[in-house]
């Protein structure tokens, strides 16, 4: 728990962190203290996200008409650096998991994230990293590089570890941002943090979310026979979910909620017809060829059996 950065300080710790910073006119006064009635901080951790579109620096400084602006801290562009887009309370977060937020808080390995009631948007700094997040779009090296040291400067800033930093998708179920791996993201900014800062550590970038095909192959075969609802392997199921729901073959209503259903087995299984399948093979229960498929094809995950 720390209180938030002033606007000097943020931009004084970003440029000792070795970042070129831009500023939107207008961020240092642009949150939603007053509109909200509710102030920022104190202050746990940083939250990742990536904003699921292009050129989307505006939007996220005005909002949009279901959800005002400011709708982060910083936006990073894929090649227009990192912008100043707010300063206090901004709407990037939404409601979290209490349990997901309390380990930020504590610096403890995150739990799954089943719930989403608790604020996130007073304790979390947010960055939107601009990508669309699907389809394969990458992250430029450099890109990826300045959102490390954008973390690695807050984190050092408040004395945290590279253990107060998560992605949107470990504190809200159905998130699925940012697209890459949040481990492979924090064992970068622990290096960061030890390099000190402007250290010039080479960042290797992050691979994709990684799935694994067992604990898959086991919530198919439970969650459909299970309570309404059961999660036996949420980050996986989501990830799959999304894929499906990205090729037209499940509804994005079904998706999200971490449990494998019935439903998701029969999308599933269109999927594994249009590969080519039949039959036995195409029960809707995932095969290391047709999981790896379909993180191909989407390019949102890929598969460890
Ligand atoms: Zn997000």
């Amino acid at each position: 728990m720390a209180t938030p950065l002033s606007a000097a300080k943020m931009l004084a710790a970003l440029k000792a962190e070795g970042l070129t910073v831009h500023e939107h006119a207008g961020w240092k006064t642009h949150n939603r203290d007053a509109a909200s009635g509710r102030s920022f901080g104190p202050v746990i951790g940083v939250l990742i996200h990536h904003t699921g579109g292009h050129d989307d620096k505006e939007l996220c400084y005005k909002g949009r008409s279901d959800l005002p602006g400011p709708l982060c801290h910083a936006w990073l562009g894929k090649t227009a650096g990192l912008w100043m887009i707010g300063n206090g309370r901004t709407n990037h977060a939404g409601y979290a998991d209490i349990d997901v937020l309390n380990a930020i808080r504590d610096e403890k390995p995150l739990p799954h994230d089943d719930e989403a009631k608790a604020d996130g948007n007073d304790c979390l700094y947010g960055l939107e990293i601009e990508n669309r997040g699907k389809g394969g779009d990458p992250y430029p090296a450099a890109q990826y590089r300045q959102a490390v040291l954008w973390a690695a400067a807050i984190c050092r800033a408040h004395g945290w570890s590279e253990k107060s930093v998560a992605g949107h998708k470990e504190c809200q179920p159905g998130k699925i941002d940012p697209s890459f791996d949040m481990d492979d993201f924090r064992a970068a900014v622990k290096k960061q943090l030890a390099a000190g800062p402007a250290g010039t550590v080479p960042t290797k970038p992050a691979g994709k979310p990684r799935v694994d095909l067992s604990r898959l192959v086991k919530a198919a075969k439970t969650d459909p026979g299970a309570k309404q609802g059961h999660v036996s392997y949420l980050a996986g199921t989501n990830l799959t979910e999304a894929a499906l729901v990205e090729l037209g073959y499940l509804a994005k209503s079904y998706a999200g909620d971490g449990s494998f259903g019935s439903t998701t087995v029969a999308a599933y299984a269109k999927w594994q017809r249009h590969l080519g399948y039949s039959g036995a093979e195409a029960n809707g229960i995932p095969g290391k060829i047709s999981l790896s498929r379909l993180g191909e094809r989407t390019g949102l995950f890929t598969v460890v059996a």
